[in-house]
């Protein structure tokens, strides 16, 4: 587990590196809202790239989907979100303060010193009452009932309503799954914990449809392959577990549920959900839209509703989980080094490229080296200060490889190669850099 007062330092560092800054900042911020910056914005599409690559790219039974996030209302209403996509909601009618009745015992009163809301004597809570999640905007130039639509609070629908496209526009057989990224609007009551749970995020979902009879088994394969993919970036399995829900925490339609969850510094906190959904989702869009969305098995001739197995990611949540796993400071030389050991797939700068010093040609050199690598990684060339300082900046923003070109480069075409993690430093020839990189960087 990280470090008490890891989270306070990990978002001093993402604001100081240009990792993620509070949304809106100069206007006093808009709460539960973050920009990517320069470096966060290259972390987080790795992440949603490696998750593309290999739950889509390099599988033969999952096609990729970008479907708008404004959708009919019809959508939502068939879904069950306009009715009970809520959290419980409690009122402080004394200090006007919101808190989720669910979360009485994690939240604090706004007066001082720190108790719970309900504690102190001027206290006046509510009960708690529902408050739906969804963000509600109008479509057209008149604010009435009739074009009412919400921004998506998930990606999932869009893949079921596109079911019957998908199946028939592509030559898709069962098991076959539709895979989507996308930003997804909660309107959470208590927003909280950095990058965690915000108003606007993004999802990465997978909507896995297979015959009735196999669905247990997929559940089971699902749990894993997801738990590996974790572990494959660079999460600890003693950061990591999977929690099955409780029969009583299951939504009715469920037939298992379980999270991946992570210890984040705060405690365990959910990752990803996977829930075998049954055809609950494809029957209730067949009710409502009143279109078969059954599939037609060619061999057995027989037509069915699939199940869906449903693998619901948070990209930037896990964003969060990357971060805190790698941050570390250690003691090198009498000073402390903070570096983000970043897996080389997810660092946001592949290498950075720096001359030793700025003269006898050692700056064109490596120049040419940045420009060559450029055309492939994102690189990054430094020749400000002295060396040991540039390294430092990179271990801080996650840079796995600093290539310096030095006076013997010019004679023996070598440079040296700074390895973040373990500061090993080797010379490879100039001609070689692409490979090393290529063999370290490729998924
Ligand atoms: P929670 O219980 O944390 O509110 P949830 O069970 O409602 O989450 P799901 O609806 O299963 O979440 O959403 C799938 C994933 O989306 C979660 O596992 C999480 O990674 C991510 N997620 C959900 N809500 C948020 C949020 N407000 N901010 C960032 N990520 C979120």
């Amino acid at each position: 587990m990280a470090e008490p007062g890891t989270l306070e330092k990990l978002v001093s560092l993402c604001k100081r590196r240009g990792f993620v800054y509070p949304g809106s900042e100069i206007y006093g911020g808009l709460t539960g809202t973050w920009d990517y910056g320069p470096l966060g914005v290259e972390l987080l599409r790795n992440i949603k790239n490696a998750w593309w690559h290999d739950n889509v790219t390099t599988r033969d039974d999952i096609v990729g989907l970008d479907s708008a996030i404004l959708m009919n209302r019809t959508v939502w209403q068939a879904s069950g979100h306009e009715d009970a996509f809520t959290d419980p909601l409690i009122d402080c009618k004394a200090c006007k303060a919101r808190f989720r009745a669910d979360q009485i015992a994690e939240s604090a009163c706004p007066r001082k010193p720190s108790k719970h809301p309900g504690e102190f004597a001027e206290c006046q809570l509510t009960e708690a009452r529902k408050f739906n999640l969804m963000f509600k905007t109008f479509v057209g130039p008149v604010e009435e009932s009739a074009a009412t639509v919400y921004l998506r609070p998930e990606t999932a629908q869009g893949m079921f309503v596109n079911f019957k496209n998908v199946c028939d526009s592509t030559r898709v057989k069962l098991p076959f799954g539709i895979a989507q990224i996308g930003k997804a609007f909660r309107n959470e009551i208590t927003p909280k914990q950095f990058i965690f749970r915000s108003r606007e995020f993004e999802l990465m979902e997978i909507e896995f449809f297979c015959k009735p009879e196999t669905s247990q088994e997929w559940y089971r394969t699902w749990q894993d392959t997801r738990f590996a993919w974790y572990q494959s970036l660079g999460l600890k399995g003693s950061n990591l577990r999977l929690r099955e829900h409780a029969k009583e925490e299951l939504a009715f339609y469920s037939r298992g549920t379980s999270d991946i969850e992570y210890q984040f510094p705060w405690g365990w906190g959910e990752l990803e959900g996977i829930a075998h959904r049954g055809d609950y989702d494809l029957s209730q869009h067949q009710k409502f839209s009143g279109k078969d969305l059954t599939y037609f098995d060619d061999e057995t001739k027989e037509r069915f509703l699939p199940h869906v197995i449903e693998p619901a990611a948070g990209a930037t949540r896990a964003t969060l989980a990357f971060l805190c796993e790698a941050y570390a400071e250690e003691q090198v030389e009498g000073e402390t080094r903070t570096v983000l050991r970043l897996s080389p797939r997810l660092a946001p700068v592949k290498a950075a490229i720096f001359p030793l010093v700025k003269k006898e040609g050692m700056p064109e050199r490596a120049m040419a080296i940045c420009n060559d690598l450029k055309k492939h990684w994102p690189v990054f060339y430094d020749e400000k200060g002295a060396v040991g300082r540039r390294y430092r900046r990179q271990d801080e923003a996650g840079t796995p490889f600093c290539l310096t070109v030095d006076g013997q480069t010019a004679q023996d075409q070598t440079v040296t190669v700074r390895e973040r993690d373990s500061m090993t430093q080797t010379r490879i020839g100039v001609d070689h850099i692409r490979n090393f990189l290529i063999e370290r960087l490729i998924d």
